[in-house]
């Protein structure tokens, strides 16, 4: 089981995209382990995207990324760091394939909609900066049976 972190950014809760941009991830299988509204401090957007630090879009991404509330997720589930970023599609809305959230709902290299983390590493990082301790919770879903096949050891 793997945890990792969803943002659905500024532009995905200002065109009401959040819901349906959550849902996919819960149909899928994941559980949403915590969940909060804020708009991002400066200096945590700064440090969520420091490898990004020298590029030429970084100002403008932090700009983005602090400009409106985003919902912050942490997701839970087998393979869920990989399963997030395929499930989220190519950086650029426009070269997203269709299936996945950017592909059906950006166009736009930089308003893409979804962050995910893209490693154990970054998941670990990024959780810590997001969530105090605690308000990522850990719980047993009623449907675990039907969703992992737990009658066999392929889970
Ligand atoms: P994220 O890290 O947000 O999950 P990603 O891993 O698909 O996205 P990165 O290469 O890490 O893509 O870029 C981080 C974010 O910076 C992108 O999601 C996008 O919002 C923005 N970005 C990346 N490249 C460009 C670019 N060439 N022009 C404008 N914005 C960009
Ligand atoms: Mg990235």
């Amino acid at each position: 089981m793997q945890t990792t972190l969803v943002i659905v950014k500024p532009d995905g809760v200002q065109r009401r995209l959040a819901g349906r941009i959550l849902v996919r991830f819960e149909e899928k299988g994941l559980q949403i382990a915590g969940a909060k509204m804020m708009t991002i401090p400066l200096a945590t957007a700064q440090k969520h995207y420091k490898p990004h630090e020298a590029k030429p879009f970084y100002p403008g991404l932090v700009k983005y990324m602090t400009s409106s509330p985003v919902l912050v997720v942490a997701l839970r589930g087998k393979n869920a760091i990989a399963v997030v970023r395929k499930m989220m599609g190519a950086t650029f809305g426009s070269k997203a394939e269709p299936g996945t959230i950017r592909g059906d709902f950006a166009i736009s290299d930089g308003y893409n909609l979804i962050h995910g983390s893209d490693s154990e590493e970054a998941a670990a990082f990024e959780l810590g900066l997001f969530f105090q301790p605690g308000e990522v919770q850990t719980y047993d879903m009623a449907d675990t049976p039907w969703v992992y096949d737990t009658s066999s050891d392929l889970r």
